[in-house]
């Protein structure tokens, strides 16, 4: 059954404070009808002010350390998020695995920590070009979910969230398409059905990221396993994130 349309915005490096607040108070007057839920990751710097002047949209943070507090130069913990009102943390995208080399198991530790501290994680995961031209996609899928969910209990997973983001498709205009996404999307929720309960693994939401837009967000939302998108380049505008929302369901 398909559940309630979700849209999460991935602001990653962009919009101060001001920003923000005013990119907020625009969608938020265009949005009473849409019955879905909105969230948006913005920067740290935002939270706070983010989350006081939204209403309906959930705001989040885009990163966190595993530890609790300590002597961690320039980390952020979770409860000093969800103290200024962030509900979600993205957590193992692409360009942190990349670009700041972090391994399935850092992201496993701060899965639990987001959890055991009382934020939502977002689960990144998702395969490369030469993974997919090697016929690997699967293998990565499996291993990533295995990796970062060990340990977790049913209860734990029910407020997780998965967002499917082939790495070749992010911020590169070139979306997956439809089939390719629910191929995906099925076997992640075959792979869940196996590690936890049927019930658990059909519940959680699983999210298709990478290169989503006005054009192809109808016909990724057609698919029985897709519930919902994560959006990064098309998030940054009221206009073109309106337009998504708008044909998300
Ligand atoms: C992302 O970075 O999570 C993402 C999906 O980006 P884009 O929509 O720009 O491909």
């Amino acid at each position: 059954m398909k559940k309630i349309p979700l849209i999460a915005g991935n602001w990653k490096m962009n919009k101060s404070n001001s920003e923000a607040i005013k990119f907020i108070e625009t969608l938020s007057q265009r949005i009473d009808s849409f019955k879905g839920l909105i969230y948006l990751a913005v920067p740290f710097t935002c939270i706070q002010e983010a989350a006081k002047v939204s209403d309906k949209i959930i705001i989040g943070a885009q990163n966190m350390n595993d530890a609790q507090k300590g002597a961690f130069t320039g980390e952020i913990a979770a409860l000093m998020l969800k103290e200024v009102g962030a509900k979600f943390v993205i957590l193992g995208h692409s360009e942190r695995r990349q670009l700041f080399h972090e391994s399935d198991e850092f992201i496993h530790k701060k899965v639990l920590r987001a959890i055991k501290d009382g934020l939502q994680p977002i689960l990144c995961i998702g395969e490369t070009l030469q993974e997919r031209e090697e016929q690997m996609t699967e293998d990565v899928l499996k291993s990533q979910l295995q990796k970062a969910l060990k340990d977790l209990s049913n209860e734990d997973l029910f407020n997780l969230i998965i967002a499917y983001e082939p790495i070749w498709a992010i911020g590169t205009g070139k979306s997956a398409t439809a089939n390719i996404a629910q191929e995906a999307h099925l076997f992640i929720r075959n792979t869940l059905t196996n590690l936890f309960d049927e019930n658990v693994a059909q519940k959680i939401y699983i999210l298709y990221g990478g290169s989503v837009n006005a054009d192809n967000i109808n016909s990724l939302m057609q698919e029985p396993d897709i519930d919902g998108v994560l959006v990064g380049g098309a998030s940054l505008e009221v206009e073109s994130f309106l337009k998504i929302i708008k044909n998300l369901g």
